[in-house]
């Protein structure tokens, strides 16, 4: 248990298996084998106990993935539990009424926003969750061969497409993004972008580019956001981020110096905090210069580092 949401996947991905297909054609009807169903990217979670009492997946039954997503749906195999029970999801079509009163799935669940629901699941499934969210997302947007435009078809259980007219394989991708939280001494610096709810506050963070390496693409894009020297950083933490598919790694990067030159494209704002106000900042909003201001929850790697840092 790595500490941070989405980390932690329960299963073993068992991917020799993804392309026996023997192997996959067994598993799917087996009265053991649980079923994820996904529709527009939100899962299908158990009714709540309370507005806020813990959320769980509602599995179904794999044999039923082609009555409720169609029969060409793609079904992604996730892997084994300890019992060796094998784990699929699917998405359903959008346009399909299925936790309606009148659908095959009434009064079993809901489909809903992973976003909301994220901080009521156990670590486990919202691992899960994030996972085949983020491949049957990729499938979405990528039903078209990068190199010569053909209708590309899936293949290995969902974790790849492959091009039937020029060959090529294509595999779910990953966006590696530098997060970090800039320190000088005892203050840190957090920033707010245009598009943030008012009152939020962030670490600071960019796609990590071709050609760099983690340390170069958190010291340039402290550069370019915020006009600031980094000397030295390191790496805290690492976290899958299902919003569509990110890999975020996280820093905290020790500045030169204090004096900001924002990029208002990309920041609207900053604010430098001692230890002592990241200290209240982990758990609620704080009040700083006459203004209210609060930080990204426990589910975001932003709080991880601010939590690092604040208790380190
Ligand atoms: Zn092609």
């Amino acid at each position: 248990m790595t500490g941070v949401f989405f980390a932690g996947y329960p299963l073993d991905r068992a991917s020799a298996k993804r392309s026996d297909v023997g192997f996959l054609a067994a598993a799917q009807v087996d009265p053991d084998a649980r079923l994820l169903l996904l529709q527009g990217g939100k899962p299908f979670v158990a009714a709540p106990n309370g507005p806020r009492g813990p959320r769980e997946i509602a599995w179904l039954s794999a044999g039923a993935a082609p009555s409720l997503a169609g029969t060409d749906a793609t079904v992604l195999f996730l892997g084994l539990d300890a019992a060796s029970a094998p784990h699929f999801a699917v998405e359903a079509p959008k346009d399909r009424d299925l936790a309606g009163d009148d659908g095959l799935l009434a009064g079993l669940g809901d489909f809903e926003e992973l976003r909301g629901i994220g901080p009521m699941l156990t670590a486990s499934d919202a691992a899960l969750i994030g996972a085949a969210k983020a491949v049957v997302d990729w499938h979405a947007r990528h039903g078209f061969c990068a190199v010569c435009g053909a209708k590309t078809e899936p293949a290995s259980a969902g974790w790849k497409r492959t091009c039937p007219d020029c060959g090529a394989e294509h595999f779910p991708r990953v966006d590696p993004v530098a997060i970090m939280l800039p320190v000088k001494g005892e203050r840190c610096l957090l920033g707010r972008q245009g598009r943030f709810p008012k009152g939020m506050y962030s670490a600071l963070a960019g796609f990590v580019e071709p050609g760099e390496t983690i340390a170069e693409a958190c010291a340039r894009e402290i550069a370019e956001e915020v006009g600031l020297t980094v000397i030295a950083s390191r790496l805290v933490a690492d976290q899958p981020w299902p919003f569509p598919s990110q890999l975020m790694i996280g820093l905290i990067a020790e500045v030169m110096d204090e004096a900001v030159t924002l990029d208002p494209e990309e920041i609207e704002e900053t604010i430098w905090i001692t230890r002592e106000e990241a200290r209240s900042l982990i758990h609620g909003p704080i009040e700083k210069g006459g203004a209210r201001i609060w930080s990204p929850p426990p589910m975001a790697i932003a709080h991880t580092l601010l939590k690092a840092w604040a208790e380190g």
